[in-house]
């Protein structure tokens, strides 16, 4: 029996070649088709600055940095989200916090922000960086959460790994109108791909710079930067601050740059499977997503929660049957500060009860543009054999 996975890339003959045709020319890293993929997705978005990266969590942990984020610092973010939304911070030195998730989006809620922000400045322990995630696509409610920002004095890195093609107030999510910072990921289960890779934008000229300096050792050839040094002697570059290498390469950036043709086409699409979920759910003993009216969301991924009380199985044993009938659900997320390494740092159970109610009974079911009626059609006959309705 074919599996079924729970997302997976797109890739026509048009991705291919444009590959190819990088791999047959004179630059295959540090060339002009990073500088084109940069270029395309921020016209998209309508932002200034796109810094192309070799993963959205090298650009989270480079946007912390440019924002300053370092010992002493605090930063906070959801707990159901992908554990790099919240390591970032700890890259940088900084201390993580979570604030608790809205119970019918599943984004961080903005009522527990403002009640955790009014604590924290009692505390003297405000944020430095807040990082909101759009789960699933569905962006978070930014206006909110950029008026505490300026109430509270923090910065915003919007975590949009799910979330390119998506929109918020009829605008595009990644146009950093709520923001600082916008961060993408080109993982093969999100909306487009180049294998890895993500992307950070911004419309401030001096952070686009500082994330360039970051993403390459720290390494600049302006000559406005450098530092003065004797003209006997040869300087063709500097290292003016500690970088890495984040590089994306041009063949990645070529397959990002074909894909963002169909952007638009991935995320109708799906749309008309999601519909397609939300109509055959209808009867089942499960919640489907609820859309926030003023948002369009990408879809990368449909969660649904299981109504345990109608349903004579444990969470374990439908994620399980599921898997062994070749549908490899998956969960997104366990809250990260239930992982133990984030135990480590002092974190206990019912730290965050609506977010560990929510990871107690969800699961993602199969979202991606190659899943046909049929598949769809088997994944609702097993949901309807498993949960006995
Ligand atoms: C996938 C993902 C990341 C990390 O993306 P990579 O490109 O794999 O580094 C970060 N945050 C969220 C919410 C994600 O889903």
């Amino acid at each position: 029996m074919e599996m079924i996975p729970y997302g997976r890339q797109n890739i026509n003959q048009a991705d291919i070649d444009a590959v190819v045709h990088v791999l047959q020319s004179d630059f295959l890293t540090q060339g002009p088709v990073v500088r084109a993929f940069e270029k395309a997705v921020a016209t998209y978005c309508v932002v200034q600055y796109g810094v192309a990266v070799n993963s959205a969590t090298s650009a989270l942990h480079i946007a912390c940095l440019a924002l300053g984020v370092g010992k002493g610092d605090i930063v906070w973010t959801t707990p159901i989200t992908f554990v790099a939304s919240a390591n970032c911070a700890l890259y940088c030195g900084a201390t993580v916090d979570f604030v608790d998730i809205d119970p019918k989006t599943y984004n961080l809620s903005v009522d527990c922000l403002k009640e955790k922000l009014a604590r924290a400045e009692q505390a003297n322990t405000l944020p430095k960086v807040v990082i909101p995630v759009h789960l699933c696509g569905q962006p978070c409610d930014m206006e909110s959460i950029h008026d505490l920002s300026q109430q509270y004095g923090f910065k915003i890195i919007e975590d949009a790994s799910h979330a390119i093609g998506g929109r918020y107030k009829d605008e595009p999510i990644g146009n950093c109108r709520f923001s600082d910072i916008t961060v993408f990921s080109f993982h093969p289960v999100k909306i487009i791909t180049t294998g890895e890779g993500g992307m950070a934008l911004t419309n401030d000229k001096q952070l686009a710079n500082r994330m360039r300096l970051l993403r390459s050792h720290g390494i600049t050839c302006d000559v406005a930067e450098m530092h003065p040094r004797s003209s006997e002697e040869l300087w063709n570059y500097q290292q003016i601050a500690l970088g890495f290498n984040y590089r994306m390469t041009d063949i990645h950036a070529a397959l990002g740059l074909s894909q963002m043709q169909r952007l638009d086409e991935f995320v109708t699409k799906r749309h008309d499977i999601a519909k397609r979920y939300d109509q055959l759910l209808l009867e089942l003993p499960v919640v489907t997503p609820w859309q926030y009216p003023d948002s369009y969301s990408s879809y990368h991924l449909y969660v649904i929660r299981l109504k345990l009380g109608e349903i004579n199985k444990t969470h374990r044993q439908v994620y399980d049957a599921f898997r062994m009938a070749g549908i490899l659900v998956n969960l997104h997320y366990i809250p990260v500060y239930c992982q133990p390494y984030y135990e480590k740092q002092g974190f206990r159970a019912g730290y965050c009860p609506e977010a560990e109610r929510y990871y107690s009974e969800v699961i993602s079911i199969p979202m991606y543009i190659g899943l046909s009626d049929e598949k769809q059609d088997r994944v609702l006959v097993e949901l309807r054999n498993v949960t006995g309705a």
